[in-house]
């Protein structure tokens, strides 16, 4: 068996985003993912919040998430839509995706 430097559990969202930050940091790493394919029950990528924006575009992939999605202020508090737009960020919204996959 093949050692690593890091060995990350769970090829979710946080998984996958460390081992990218890993890898282009030189860091060998490698990630174990029990399920064993990549079906999901339901979807799980109907949006994305202004701060995984954010992060994204820290990370100089946003445009790709952006071209798939409507832009919209989707961010709520309870049954309560709150408008962002004047926040001091880019991404002053919210994008509404469709899983085009499942
Ligand atoms: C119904 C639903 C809808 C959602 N919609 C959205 C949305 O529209 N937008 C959004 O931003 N977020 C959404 N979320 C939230 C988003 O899915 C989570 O925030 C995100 O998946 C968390 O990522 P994670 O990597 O921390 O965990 P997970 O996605 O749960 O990934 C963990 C991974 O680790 C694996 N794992 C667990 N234990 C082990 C082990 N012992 N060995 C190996 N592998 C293991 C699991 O199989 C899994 O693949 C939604 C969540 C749900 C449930």
């Amino acid at each position: 068996m093949r050692e690593h430097a890091v060995v990350i559990s769970g090829a979710g969202p946080t998984g996958l985003m460390l081992a990218g930050e890993l890898a282009l940091a030189g860091v060998d790493v490698a990630i174990v993912e029990r399920r064993p394919d990549q079906g999901l029950a339901g979807t799980r990528a109907g949006g994305l919040s202004a701060r995984t924006l954010e992060v994204l575009d820290q990370r100089g992939i946003v445009d790709r998430f952006l071209a798939e999605g409507q832009v919209a202020q989707v961010t709520g508090f309870a049954v309560t839509r709150l408008d962002i737009s004047d926040f001091p960020t880019r991404h002053n919204y919210g994008l509404a995706l469709r899983q085009k996959h499942i």
